[in-house]
């Protein structure tokens, strides 16, 4: 991995508060790596994680989640964590499967929920 592995957050809906919770579990990991995320997402982390510096990127969709493919696509961002909503009617599954698509692509670890984030973090772990 990259010196500083870049994780991408992204949550959706009533995930909002379960990635701020996870943020806030994880904090002391993240201090150690770049963060971005989609707008409202990164700003509930910021609010969440005042220590940590989230780079907060458009909303979702506003392009968002495309931003965040770019990165993946240039090699800059190496994780992507993403809480998708699945009670709601999925107003953003395209989102999902961009993304998803592009994750496979270049092959970086990818969590949909948190209990595969969690795992991700140990794994990531020296
Ligand atoms: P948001 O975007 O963090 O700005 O809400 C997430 C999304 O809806 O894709």
């Amino acid at each position: 991995m990259a010196s500083q592995t870049c994780v991408a957050l992204i949550a959706h809906d009533e995930k909002k508060d379960d990635m701020a919770a996870f943020a806030q579990a994880n904090e002391a990991i993240f201090a150690n790596w770049k963060i971005v995320a989609t707008g409202t997402t990164g700003g509930r982390v910021q609010e969440a994680c005042p220590s940590l510096n989230v780079i907060r990127l458009k909303s979702g969709p506003l392009g968002g989640d495309q931003q965040i493919g770019a990165m993946i696509a240039t090699g800059d961002v190496q994780m992507l964590i993403f809480f998708v909503d699945p009670l709601t009617a999925m107003p953003h599954d395209v989102d999902v499967k961009a993304l998803m698509r592009l994750a496979t692509v270049y092959d970086i670890p990818m969590a949909l929920n948190r209990a595969t984030a969690e795992r991700l973090i140990d794994f990531s772990q020296p």
